[in-house]
């Protein structure tokens, strides 16, 4: 086989040939590459003095990341041993593919149409390391229609009564897809850390409402005389401070937009007024189609329910398992996993 794959201490390093890459690390390694598929904190690390080897990602994760405070001004977009393929979960994402076939890894990725992002389109290789986040049978998503339909149903139920909608999705990713499916509702306004991330999808071409922010909102006193209004937060529970703050004084219900939100635990657990299965990953189903589309002869699985996913993989006659610890059984000896 000419490529290894094994998780490290900072996280799945891949040698290829006499190449080493390091995907999405949490912190910099001694790898010939660091692989940085898209601007979500779990998937970014903090350049160090002595960070050694090339990052790659793509210009607009990099202009995100920035913004959030995380440098990798000094990224490559493009190698002759890589291509960076949209991999569909938020503005910027790529998976890697080394090799031309060899080896492929996805990052976080969907393969579903949402607003302005685009499906993801697998390559064939003959390895893929594939997410398993939503890697269970019970998690399969409604059409996106169904969700928006459902959601404006609540809104316009919530307007008739004088009452305040907040939707609540993850501040970088759903956000702006939440602002771009509801922002014709009127008057909108958004958590200021939404403000922020909108305007850096807006600086990046995306066609989004500026809605005015909370605060700005707040002490204008928009939010008590212009009610009802929509508002888009980051996601929390209803006992989190902002959410207690929106309800004690403007009585604003909440919809979390999640993928978890399949059943009713989810919502139960958190105490949101309604809960709407959503997400910038592939449900269970969209999963196993990815994997076909990429017609791999070996499948490593990581993050959520990794061991569950590659045992369904398994019982579908895939050669697949869950990325293991460097040196845990198989004979996995890299250097650069210490
Ligand atoms: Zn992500
Ligand atoms: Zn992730």
């Amino acid at each position: 086989m000419v490529c290894k794959v094994a998780k490290g201490a900072s996280g799945i390093a891949v040698q290829y040939k006499d190449t080493s890459i390091l995907l999405d690390p949490s912190r910099p390694g001694d790898s010939d590459f660091t692989f940085v598929s898209h601007a979500h904190v779990d998937h970014l690390h903090r350049r160090g003095k002595k960070s050694k080897g090339k990052i790659l990602s793509s210009s607009q994760t990099t202009k995100i990341a920035r913004a959030r405070g995380y440098d990798i001004a000094d990224a490559i977009e493009e190698h002759d041993s890589f291509d960076l393929i949209d991999t569909g979960h938020i503005l910027g994402s790529r998976g890697l593919l080394v090799g031309g076939d060899k080896v492929f890894y996805t990052g976080d990725i969907s393969i579903r149409e949402r607003a302005f992002m685009k499906p993801a389109r697998l390559p064939h290789a003959q390895t893929l390391i594939i997410e398993s986040t939503f890697g269970r049978p019970e998690y399969v998503f409604p059409a996106l229609s169904e969700v928006t339909h459902r959601t404006n149903k609540i809104i316009s139920e919530m307007y008739d009564l004088g009452i305040p909608v907040i939707l609540m999705g993850y501040s970088l990713g759903k956000a702006q897809l939440l602002t771009k499916m509801f922002g014709d509702w009127d008057p909108v306004y958004v958590h200021d850390s939404v403000a922020k991330m909108n305007s850096v999808y807006a600086e990046l071409g995306i066609d989004l409402k500026q809605a005015m922010a909370h605060t700005e909102a707040e002490s204008l006193g928009l939010l008590s005389k212009n009610r009802p209004w929509v508002m888009i937060a980051p996601l929390s529970g209803a006992r989190s401070a902002f959410v207690k703050e929106m309800k004690d004084k403007y009585g604003a219900v909440t919809i979390g937009f999640t993928g978890w939100a399949t059943g009713n635990r989810y919502k139960y657990m958190t105490g949101l007024d309604y809960v709407m299965p959503m997400s910038d990953h592939c449900d269970y189903e969209e999963l196993v189609t990815a994997v076909k589309q990429c017609r791999p002869e070996k499948v490593y699985t990581f993050h959520g329910f990794a061991a569950e996913f590659a045992k369904s993989l398994r019982e579908m006659g895939y050669d697949a398992e869950p990325v293991e610890k460097a040196g845990s059984g198989k004979n996995l000896s890299l250097d650069s996993f210490r």
